[in-house]
């Protein structure tokens, strides 16, 4: 079971991937992690999910990641007398604390007092993923009157966006707290936290997470983007969220911020995903548009460490379907003559440290001899990542004594895992990459090994070796 390509396949279970055939399936066809979003679904369909993709893994023989994605503080107004009204052109319309009060024509209850405070005169309110703009006109207490400019129907609890406005908000509300120990609990490998709007956010979700699981990022808020090198910097890894972010901004700053993220996640050596919308008509159609095609391909030449399918693969009538079309793609970029120029133009130097001296010279050396495979002998995964973060030519074989690491690496580009007991020596370092090397299809006969590790065995402590190995 290895894959022919280096970036990575997430892919989000829903109604449509729920039974063991299903999830099969789509690891087949080139999952390479599942998320399971807490904005769905009962902790009962969720945990069910779990125990198929762990049985898969251990039948299969291939760690597997798992992504619990947390909700966030999506904001809702409460819900109307008739379900909804139609909001016109230029008329006033009132949002209030007043949850007990169905809404009506003229008003609706919006039950968030930090979202109050956080806005005034001139801010604007995005309604329904964007659909409906209002600009508040005016504030009191416990209401702000507003005037509609972009008109529409607004129906029950949809949600709000406030793209201006830094709120006063934990991006864990009393939900995401119990759907993160419930997610730990099944033992997720990644907890992606949604609407981060500060550093502290972060923060705040490591200490509940204790170690038990890392931590991505999601960038949906303009306020993240304006402490992006700081929200990386203190995530295990960050997600282009485009759904959100493009309702918050203007569609067409997506792109550029796409590749800004990318960028500096790539910099900092930490995985960075691009999700949402990326084959968004196999919703409904077996085939994606020209325009998605090129979208995933795209990320690909960005260097993204994967690229995610959410309703595609969770609600959609053809989810198998997407993840093949989305390993196709893959491949065929990577294969590109013009695909190393254009990841070569965005990497970045090795920092001073002999891990990356070390990764620098691995991918240099595998360039130099045509070598099949770099291996990596690697704890805590962070030797991987710095391998990584040079985006060599070869594949990386990444052997870990820990599951856990083997898991959460499913996520990262050019890496595949092998959990394996550790080594004690320097002839076993050698042999054992030869044979895993040459088991998992990474090589064959005749054909090089570049292999990195950290000498003496067994003893945490950087990257200090460079071998050469031969498979005999
Ligand atoms: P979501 O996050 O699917 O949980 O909303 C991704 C996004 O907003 O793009
Ligand atoms: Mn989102």
């Amino acid at each position: 079971m290895r894959r022919q390509r280096k970036a990575k396949i997430v892919a989000t279970l829903g109604p449509a991937s729920t039974t063991r055939k299903q999830i099969e399936a789509l690891f087949r066809a080139g999952a390479d992690i599942f998320r399971l979003n807490l904005s769905h679904g009962t902790h009962e369909d969720h945990k069910a999910r779990y125990d198929i993709i762990r049985q898969i893994e251990h039948d299969l023989d291939r760690p597997i990641g798992v992504l619990v994605d947390l909700q966030g503080p999506k904001l809702r107004v409460g819900a109307f007398k008739d379900g909804g009204t139609d909001l016109k052109l230029g008329q006033a319309f009132r949002l209030d604390l007043d949850s007990k009060k169905l809404g009506d024509d003229k008003r609706v209850s919006l039950p968030h007092p930090e979202i109050l405070e956080a806005v005034q005169a001139g801010s604007n309110l995005l309604l329904d993923d964007g659909r409906l703009r209002l600009m508040v006109t005016k504030e009191g207490k416990d209401f702000v009157d507003c005037e509609v400019m972009t008109a529409g129907r607004l129906t029950d609890r949809k949600g709000v966006n406030i793209p201006d406005a830094v709120l006063n908000v934990s991006p864990l509300t009393k939900k995401d707290r119990e759907d993160l120990t419930f997610g730990l609990d099944l033992g997720a490998d990644w907890i992606a936290l949604s609407f981060v709007q500060r550093p502290e956010d972060i923060a705040e979700a490591r200490r509940l997470i204790a170690g038990r699981a890392r931590i991505i990022a999601k960038l949906e808020k303009p306020a993240a983007i304006e402490h992006l090198d700081e929200i990386i910097e203190l995530s295990d890894a960050v997600m282009v969220a485009r759904g959100d972010l493009g309702v918050e901004l203007p569609p067409e700053v997506v792109p550029g911020l796409q590749k800004r993220i990318v960028v500096a996640s790539r910099k900092a050596g930490k995985p960075v995903v691009v999700a949402t919308q990326m084959l968004e008509s196999m919703v409904n159609a077996p085939a994606p548009t020209r325009a998605e095609a090129s979208d995933v391909a795209t990320a690909i030449y960005d260097g993204a460490d994967a690229v995610m399918l959410s309703a595609e693969s969770a609600s959609g009538k053809y989810p198998i379907e997407a993840v093949s079309i989305m390993n196709r793609i893959i491949e065929q970029t990577e294969r590109d003559p013009s695909y190393r120029r254009i990841i070569d133009a965005q990497h970045s130097d090795p920092e001073a440290t002999g891990n990356d001296a070390i990764s620098a010279a691995a991918a240099q050396v595998a360039r130099t001899l045509a070598a099949s495979v770099i291996v990596t002998y690697t704890t805590s995964g962070s030797t991987a990542l710095r391998v990584a973060r040079e985006r060599p030519d070869a594949p990386i074989l990444c052997l870990t004594e820990d599951l856990a690491t083997a898991r959460r690496l499913a996520l990262l580009w050019g890496a595949h895992c092998v959990h394996t007991a550790d080594i004690r020596t320097f002839s076993e370092m050698v042999e054992k990459a030869r044979r895993v090397a040459l088991k998992q299809e990474l090589a064959k006969k005749g054909e090089r090994l570049v292999i990195t590790a950290g000498v003496p065995f067994g003893r945490p402590g950087s990257t200090n070796t460079l071998r050469v190995a031969w498979i005999e």
